[in-house]
């Protein structure tokens, strides 16, 4: 594995200082409360860590992926519902605003998502339309000036927190006919349901997005009409990196505590780590980790490097997903009926760990893209 650069070691340092500063001791709390972190969330954009890859001429930190899946690592180390809303922010709608939106456009809405001072939300799901979203069934319909949107979308991260909300539509009669729009919180016709009640990531709310005749400008059509599930699916690439650094830094964080458990609980007269039961399952933990961190960097490498990273991120968030659950799973074995209990934080990331291999395409869906990426 190619090393670090000096600056990608710093942000690693970095992050992780503040993360274990910061957002590690409240993490119980804002699991138990199911508050949204905002707190938390402008201390990172104090730190520049809402906008890492954005461009530095559009209020961001210019950084590289690399940087970014550190980042977010060491975030959901610490508490992996502050590293999905950061991952949804950065890695979809400013992602997508950088490379699709007009100068205009990046100027309105990019700079305050990219210096933290809004949170960007991603809509594509709905109800009927999950792994196929070109089944949705939410409408734009062209008027004089604009489009009129309805419709619902569902399980969208941040809704009812966030400020501006990237919104695919159907635009028009064609079965991929679908256009991109960018709608702020307070338009007109816009609500949001109330958070769905999650197995974990409570404090990352997410809920519906309800579109009941929302007006939204020709000016605020994001890249092309019709190219609005490309332009999705484009995003999805880059924002499944930031889940599989997510589900790394959930399974780090799970083996690390059971690492440490298992050097001081005793039983049989000796610490369990001497078990060849426990120690063998803590060797196949930090290998897979090893090896997952593998997959994360050379998906970030090859976008860093401008190539296709299609393959690469599928994989990444493939493997790393499935680790996260496996080893949170482990892990709560390994403290045994402390593990069940939530003083221990094992069980609360094998709650959260869960979520990783649902989200930005289920382990299903990432196997669909990589079967097809290998007959490209
Ligand atoms: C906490 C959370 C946050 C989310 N945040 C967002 C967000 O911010 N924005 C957003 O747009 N969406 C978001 N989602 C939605 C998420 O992306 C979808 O749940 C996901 O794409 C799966 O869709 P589905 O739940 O409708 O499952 P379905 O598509 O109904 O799938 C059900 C099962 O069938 C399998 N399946 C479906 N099709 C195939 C196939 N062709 N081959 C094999 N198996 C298949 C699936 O893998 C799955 O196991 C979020 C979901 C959750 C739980």
């Amino acid at each position: 594995m190619l090393p670090l650069t000096e600056e990608q070691k710093l942000v690693q340092q970095t992050v992780r200082a503040f993360a274990q500063e910061v957002l590690w001791p409240e993490a119980p709390r804002y699991d138990e409360s199911g508050e949204y972190p905002w707190p938390q969330l402008r201390a990172l954009a104090e730190l520049g860590l809402l906008g890492m890859t954005t461009p530095e001429a559009w209020g961001g930190a210019g950084m590289d992926s690399m940087s970014w899946a550190l980042a977010l690592e060491e975030i959901a180390y610490a508490d992996p519902s502050v590293a999905v809303i950061v991952s949804v922010t950065s890695g979809l709608p400013q992602y997508m605003l950088a490379r699709f939106g007009t100068e205009a456009q990046k100027d309105r809405f990019l700079r305050p998502l990219a210096r933290g001072e809004w949170i960007g939300a991603f809509a594509l799901t709905e109800p009927g339309a999950g792994s196929d979203p070109a089944a949705m069934r939410t409408r734009a319909k062209k008027v004089d000036g604009g489009w009129i949107l309805s419709g619902t979308k569902s399980w969208i991260t941040s809704a009812g927190q966030a400020h501006l909300y990237v919104v695919m539509a159907r635009s028009g009669e064609g079965p991929k006919e679908i256009t991109a729009f960018l709608i702020e919180k307070d338009a007109p016709g816009l609500s949001f349901g109330p958070p769905e009640a999650k197995m974990g990531l409570h404090a990352a709310h997410t809920a519906e997005v309800r579109l009941d005749e929302v007006f939204v400008p020709d000016d605020q059509v994001l890249g092309q009409v019709g190219r609005g599930l490309a332009q999705a699916l484009a995003g999805l690439d880059s924002g499944r990196i930031g889940i599989a650094a997510q589900s790394l830094g959930i399974a780090r964080a799970a083996f690390d505590l059971a690492k440490a458990y298992a050097d001081e609980r005793e039983q049989f007269g000796k610490k369990i780590r001497h078990f060849e039961g426990v120690a063998f399952k803590l060797a196949d933990m930090a290998t897979e980790i090893a090896a997952a961190r593998g997959l994360v960097f050379a998906a970030a490498r090859k976008k860093d490097a401008g190539e296709r990273f299609t393959l690469e991120a599928s994989m990444a968030k493939l493997f790393a997903s499935r680790l996260a659950v496996s080893v949170t799973r482990e892990a709560v074995q390994i403290l045994g009926a402390n593990g069940y209990h939530r003083d221990y934080r094992v069980e609360r990331y094998y709650r959260d760990a869960k979520v990783t291999e649902i989200y930005e395409g289920t382990s299903e869906v990432q196997k669909l893209v990589i079967a097809r990426e290998l007959y490209r």
